[in-house]
């Protein structure tokens, strides 16, 4: 699964390193391998392997985290399925991004 990649350069992920304390949780729930932990602070170390899932942000302790869950994967159903490119942007529009 660490391998997997979405759309290039529109994962909504953000990491707050002044906030990080450093427990690794986001490493451990993670399923993509997007964390690793650094001098005591999570880094991202790959950007675009995240699926938005959501889980990082919702166990990390400190708000070190912000992702909009549900993006990248529903996108990447517009792309491959272009026969649901009417309902996807239906949803996009009610999620609040430009379509
Ligand atoms: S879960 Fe939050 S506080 Fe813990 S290492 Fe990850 S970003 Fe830092
Ligand atoms: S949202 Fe999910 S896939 Fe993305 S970094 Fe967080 S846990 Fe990993």
């Amino acid at each position: 699964m660490a391998n997997l990649t979405y759309l290039k350069n529109v994962v909504t992920l953000e990491l707050f390193s002044d906030k990080c304390i450093g427990c690794g949780m986001c490493v451990t729930v993670c399923p993509h391998s997007v964390f690793v932990i650094n001098d005591r602070k999570a880094r991202i170390l790959n950007h675009n392997a995240c699926m938005e899932c959501g889980a990082c942000a919702q166990n990390c302790p400190s708000d070190a985290i912000s992702v909009r869950s549900g993006l990248c994967g529903c996108a990447s159903i517009f792309i491959r399925e272009r026969k649901h490119g009417r309902i996807m942007r239906y949803f996009f529009k009610a999620w609040g991004y430009p379509v």
